[in-house]
């Protein structure tokens, strides 16, 4: 489902629609384990479109991702929806008048994805735009209150019973003052 062919898409457009199991985006192995796991599969729902010499990739994944929280650390499942436009240029033979990487640096700056040969694999595209839309900070909540800083306990599940000010306190060094 993944391949197209550049040939079908010039006639009127392809729509692709349908699940993807994770197994098939290697982009998604790229993730370290201890940072998340994609359950997949994913939803893909995409529309292939020729416009002013290039593809045109146009619309939504979705996916969900089993996170550790960066405040708690407890594990949950996040639901990503992405937004996809990409543009996809077919190399030719006028663009090897310049260099390769010349062509690569260009096309990064344009933000358009170069391809060789009359197919197109988008397994790659797609698992970079989930890859991309993972939160650099995964929490659970925006009101995950997370671990107290001195005992360790997860102050979601309520308070741990140490005393926050006792380091800020002045007068607690007193405590362990022997006067003789
Ligand atoms: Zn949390
Ligand atoms: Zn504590």
């Amino acid at each position: 489902m993944l391949v197209v062919n550049i040939e079908q898409i010039r006639d009127r457009g392809i729509s692709l629609a349908g699940d993807v199991p994770v197994d098939q985006l290697p982009e998604l192995g790229k993730l370290d384990p201890r940072d998340g796991l994609f359950l997949g599969p994913v939803k893909v729902d995409l529309r292939l479109e020729v416009a002013g010499g290039m593809i045109l990739l146009r619309g939504h994944l979705g996916a969900a991702v089993e996170q550790p929280c960066s405040r708690c650390l407890n594990d949950f499942i996040l639901t990503l929806d992405v937004e996809v436009s990409l543009a996809f240029e077919q190399r030719n033979d006028e663009n090897m008048e310049v260099t390769e990487e010349d062509l690569e640096l260009s096309a990064e700056e344009l933000g358009v994805v170069r391809f060789d040969g009359d197919t197109l694999n988008l397994a790659d595209a797609i698992g970079e735009q989930l890859m991309l839309a993972l939160p650099y900070r995964p929490l659970c909540s925006e009101q995950c209150e997370g671990l107290c800083s001195r005992c360790g306990a997860d102050l979601n599940q309520g308070p741990c019973g140490c005393q926050p000010d006792d380091k800020e306190n002045p007068f607690a060094v007193l405590k362990n003052l022997r006067i003789d």
